[in-house]
Order: structure tokens, then sequence, then C-alpha cells
């Protein structure tokens, strides 16, 4: 089922598009010294391993500033850079081959100094992400809406694409985060009819890998699910790779990306008599690995997803992978390779996971060389 897309400007970020309904881009953040370009590429390296379509750099120094122009040297993904506060760090970054700047224009100071921004974008056609944040909601939209509100984080964002637009310059993303998951969500919907430019979404500080995987997963979810958002980026207190994983993950299950390996597995349960939990967790890191190793031989992907299901018993399993391209199901010291719900062979227990990434090898292969 394909979900409905709000129409959105489309914006050019290095080499790729978003908005104008092009696929949804994964992004992340790195969590390196921006300064330490030896460290920084490698993640950046890293995490587009994972799947990640565009990433963003702190530039809180202007070694940092400097440093992007090293980094982008070394990466093929677009680089973004975040500034906060000062005005020399945004144009520095610019300068350096920034392919998009993060700025809340609300904390780069005066107008003229958000002008002078504006001027090096604009002469470099940079694009500029205008990112609110419900923590730095201004004190006058507070009093006016009798808190932080959605209403007040959305008159925000648009009061500062005005005062971009009123220089002259158009090419805009914008972001409206929050921690509130249902004020993030409100104020999403309160923005996209408002507005036409492409909106990168996101849960602000969601938390450690499980919470704020729960809370992106909600919040994405819903906003995704009413066609709202052109690049997404889940916020995590932890390896940044964990958030390309969610969010690959987020967009495949809304049915927004495809050309995923999707496992399934069963909760377990009295019947169970293999170590299910521990052979699940293992065939998900296997298709992690398998799916970036298939991007990068084939960088069109797989042509469809495939599902594979990892069930803890023979009598159930089977049936319930049915559904499934391949699968396992767990017996008593040996398990059953499925395919389409037809049982192929008896396979022991402990060649299980290197007899179904066999068949899963040949399987992808075959869906990528179709891609
Ligand atoms: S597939 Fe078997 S082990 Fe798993 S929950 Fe169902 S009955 Fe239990």
């Amino acid at each position: 089922m394909q979900t409905h897309r709000m129409k959105t400007k489309e914006v050019h970020i290095g080499d790729r598009v978003i908005g104008g309904g092009n696929p949804i881009l994964i992004q992340s953040m790195t969590n390196t010294r921006t300064e330490d370009v030896q460290a920084t590429v490698e993640q950046i390296r890293r995490l587009e391993k994972a799947g990640c379509e565009i990433v963003r750099c702190t530039v809180p120094t202007m070694e940092a500033a400097l440093a992007l122009g090293e980094i982008k040297k070394q990466i093929s993904i677009p680089l973004v850079a975040d500034i906060h506060f000062d005005y020399k760090m945004a144009i520095a970054a610019i300068e350096n081959g920034a392919d998009k700047i993060r700025i809340n224009p609300g904390n780069i100071g005066s107008r003229e100094r958000v002008a002078a921004v504006v001027k090096t974008a604009k002469e470099r056609n940079i694009p500029i992400r205008v990112g609110v944040n419900s923590g730095s909601l201004e004190k006058e939209l507070i009093e006016k809406y009798g808190g932080v509100t959605a209403e007040g984080i959305v008159e925000s964002a648009l009061d500062k694409v005005r005062l971009i637009e009123d220089m002259g310059y158009d090419n805009l993303v914008i972001s409206i985060k929050s921690s509130d998951v249902l004020m993030c969500i409100r104020a999403h919907e309160v923005l996209t009819g408002k507005t036409d430019y492409p909106l990168h979404v996101g849960i602000t500080e969601a938390g450690t890998v499980f919470s704020g995987n729960v809370k992106s997963g909600v919040g994405l979810g819903i906003i995704l699910y009413q066609g709202i958002g052109d690049t997404i980026r889940v916020s995590l207190t932890g390896d940044p790779e964990e958030e390309i994983r969610s969010a690959r993950l987020i967009l495949g299950t809304l049915g927004l990306r495809k050309g995923r390996i999707e496992v399934v597995s069963c909760p377990t349960c009295g019947r169970t008599k293999i170590d299910l939990i521990g052979l699940a967790n293992r065939v998900e890191a296997m298709t992690t690995e398998l799916w970036a190793e298939i991007m990068q031989e084939y960088p069109l992907g797989l042509a469809r997803d495939i599902k594979v299901a990892v069930m803890g018993c023979a009598v159930n399993g089977p049936g319930e992978a049915r559904e499934a391209d391949i699968g396992i199901a767990g017996g008593i010291g040996e398990g059953l390779l499925i395919k389409k719900g037809e049982i192929i062979k008896k396979v022991p227990e402990e060649e299980l996971l290197s007899v179904l990434k066999e068949e899963l090898v040949s399987l992808c292969r075959c869906e990528a060389a179709q891609g």
C-alpha cells in the first residue's frame, strides 16, 4: 500500500533531491569531533554503508568549518553543516563546501548577520534548513500561546522562513522538533497546510536506543503516515548507525521504501526448544550486514522486500512462516529450512544460521540483479 505524500518543492542537497515526491531520504549526524577529519570520515563511511543518505556534522569552531572541505573530499554523500550562534561559522562552512546548512536564525544574531549567511548561501545556491526546536521557542510566543505549544513552534519557524524569503532566498527546508511526541505530531499537522517547503522530520532528544526507537517509531510513524516529511532523522543517544537502521525500518514498515530484508520472528512460548532469542538476533545482524553488502555491490538494491521468518517450533512455524520468502523453524537439536511455507530440509541447530544465510545470499543476488 502506498502512503499518500504531501506535495512539496524539490530541494537539491549535493547530488540528492528531497521534496516533490522523491524518496524520503535518511539522515544522521556524526558524534565525532568534526575537527578530527579521520575519525569523522570513518564514521561517515560506516553510516553510509548502513544506509545513510545525507550526513550532518556540527560546526562549533572555525577549525571544524575548515575540516569540512577535507571531509567532503573523502565521502560520497551530501554533507550538512549544523551551526548555532556564530554566523561566521555558517559562512565558513558554506565556503568550505557544505551542501546545506542548518541554522536557527533566532540564535544567529542580528538581521545583518542572518543576511550575511543568506547572501553566501545564495551565491552558491546552498539550501538552508531553518530548524526550530521547542526548547528554544521565543518568550513572546510562549506568552502568546500560554506556554510552549505546537502553534507557537510553527509560528516561530514560519517567521524565520519569511525573514529569509524577504532577503530574496527560498532554497529552504524546514524542521520543527520537540521531544514531546504529541506536540511534535501536532506541530507537523499545523505546519503542513501552511508551507510547501520540504520538511526534515524527527523527534528530538528522543532518548536512549530503546526509548528513542519507541518514541521515534510512534512519532515519525504518525507524521509520515499522513504523507508529511521529505527526509528523516531518528535521534538516539547511541551509535548513529542505530539511527540509520531504525530509520530504514520505520520507512520500510510504512511502505515508503522498498528493497529491505525484513526479519519476522515468533515471540517464543513453552513449545520453543532452541535458543530462538539468540538465533533471531544473529539472523537480524546477519541480514543487516548482508543488506549493506548487497547495496555496495548493486547500487539499485533489491527489487522488492525479502521477508525472513525465524520461528520457534515445527508445529506452528511453517504455517506462520507462509508469508515469508524463506525461514527457519526450531526443533530439538535441529531445525527446518522453509521456503514459502514449504519445508525444504532438516538442518542441525548449529548450522541453521549458515544454511539460512547461504539461501538468502542467492535469493538477494537474484532480486538485486533484477533491480
Ligand atoms: S511458532 Fe511455535 S514456538 Fe513460536 S510462538 Fe508459535 S507455537 Fe510458540
